[in-house]
């Protein structure tokens, strides 16, 4: 019987850069095991932890287990944080809560849109990256059912990031270097260096 391990990934955090299982190339699911109760345990552990972090994509790697497994999530919350403008200007657009299993990645439109990203596996930096404008990816779903489906703007950059984590490629491998910078540097002299910066989820 499926048994859940304590203190062993699947982990409820996400792990930071220099973990070697970001640069891991992560092992296709076999498509015999979709259905299984260890796969089904990781997408759900995987949802568990996107909500808590508030997260608009995870892959499986960043809690911990090395197979091709990601999530996306675009929630109308996204509205409520994000500016009407910036919404507009990175061609954002909702999204709802996907699973993707062994997606292959073909990019429909190369022009290189360039956008400042984040990654929970990246805590408190930001960088500018270059992704592809608009990009095709073909997938199995929770059930092993096959689809498809082309993203454009906002929504292909993050299908990009977390098949890039798949691969063991992380932002910071892809960024203009310069752009480089820690989300608080402003915080941290205002408070004269005192703020600490958390690596668990804010829930
Ligand atoms: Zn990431």
């Amino acid at each position: 019987m499926f048994k859940v391990e304590r203190n062993m990934p699947p982990w409820g955090h996400c792990v930071q850069i220099g973990d070697p299982v970001l640069r891991e190339i992560a092992d296709e699911v076999p498509k015999e095991l979709i259905k299984s109760p260890e796969i089904q345990y990781l997408i759900k552990q995987m949802k568990v932890v996107l909500k808590d972090y508030r997260l608009v994509g995870i892959a499986a790697p960043q809690i911990g287990i090395s197979l091709r497994i990601i999530l996306m999530f675009c929630g109308e919350h996204l509205k409520d944080v994000i500016t009407p403008e910036t919404f507009k200007a990175r061609e954002m657009s909702t999204f709802p809560l996907t699973v993707f299993i062994n997606p292959e990645l073909e990019v429909v439109d190369h022009r290189k849109i360039i956008i400042e990203e984040t990654c929970a596996s990246v805590v408190g930096f930001v960088a500018e990256v270059p992704r592809n404008y608009s990009v095709k990816v073909k997938a199995f779903d929770r059930n092993g059912k096959e689809f498809q489906h082309t993203f454009t703007g906002w929504n292909a950059r993050i299908v990009q990031h977390e098949i890039d984590h798949l691969n063991g490629i992380l932002f910071t491998d892809l960024m203009n270097r310069k752009s480089f910078r820690c989300t608080n540097w402003e915080i941290v002299n205002r408070k004269a260096g005192r703020i600490v910066i958390p690596f668990y989820p804010k829930k």
